[in-house]
């Protein structure tokens, strides 16, 4: 479950980016969060995943406090949480394994456990066939592929994506989009911002639009609700 409380965030340039957000998201919804550039969306995105902090109010995901969450104790918060990002972000020496095994080898995880978790996603994504080429060999759907991958490796409670289709043509959205829905209907919470109108009004879930840092309409099953 995720809560916010009357959480307001300043960036230190003096911009007011969220400006009194309170939401409740419980465990096992999809959530689109739309609205204008420089709305506050990606803030509202990076806050969830303590990339940045509320300058006032509460964050509580699964009952951690992210407005309290020590620096030192981010690393393990963020091991119960998959990312997706908009530009993949992975590693570009590493093979495609060798970038989902990543985040079960750092918490020293069974090299056994760690190989048979590794295809389960990697066939989950369609991609067991290309677990040995690097990310340079891929195209941007199937990099995009990896990294859904590698966001759900640990079984995380929560996925956060940040305009997972933003750099992909309209079929590869849909793909991508299909996988969400897998793992959306495997019980995981899943929180995206997007400016995809066609995805959005297509595959309705939950819309969260925020413009200003304000919360101006929650809707489950909403329209996209912009023309673009
Ligand atoms: P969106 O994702 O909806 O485009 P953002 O959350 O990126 O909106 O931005 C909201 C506002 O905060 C914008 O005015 C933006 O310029 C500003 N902003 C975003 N990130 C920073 C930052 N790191 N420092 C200062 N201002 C920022
Ligand atoms: P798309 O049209 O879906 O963007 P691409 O045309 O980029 O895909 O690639 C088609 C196929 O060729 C993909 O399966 C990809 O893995 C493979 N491929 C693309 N570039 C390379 C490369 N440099 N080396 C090996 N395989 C590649």
């Amino acid at each position: 479950m995720i809560e916010m409380q009357e959480v307001y965030k300043k960036y230190p340039n003096g911009v007011s980016a969220i400006n009194g957000i309170d939401v409740r998201i419980e465990q096992g919804e999809f959530v689109y969060v739309v609205g204008p550039s420089g709305a506050g969306k990606s803030t509202f995105i990076k806050m969830m995943y303590r990339e940045e902090v509320p300058t006032t109010g509460n964050i509580l995901v699964n009952g951690v406090n992210l407005a309290k969450l020590k620096l030192k104790k981010v690393p393990i918060y963020r091991r119960n949480l998959g990312v997706v990002f908009q530009d993949f972000k992975l590693l570009p020496k590493l093979t495609v394994y060798e970038n989902v095994a990543f985040a079960l080898e750092v918490i020293e995880a069974q090299p056994k456990f760690i190989k048979k978790r590794v295809m389960e996603v990697l066939d989950l994504v369609g991609l067991k066939h290309k677990a040995r080429m690097l990310p340079t060999e891929l195209s941007g759907g199937e990099q995009q592929r990896v990294s859904i991958a590698r966001s759900i490796v640990n079984s995380p409670k929560v996925v956060i994506a940040d305009e997972p289709t933003g750099n992909l043509d309209p079929d590869t959205s849909w793909e991508i989009m299909n996988i969400f829905e897998e793992i959306n209907n495997r019980g995981t919470t899943i929180v995206m911002a997007t400016h995809n109108k066609e995805i959005v009004n297509t595959i309705q879930h939950r819309v969260i639009a925020i413009e200003g840092g304000k919360i101006v309409r929650d809707e489950s099953k909403g329209e996209y609700g912009y023309e673009n």
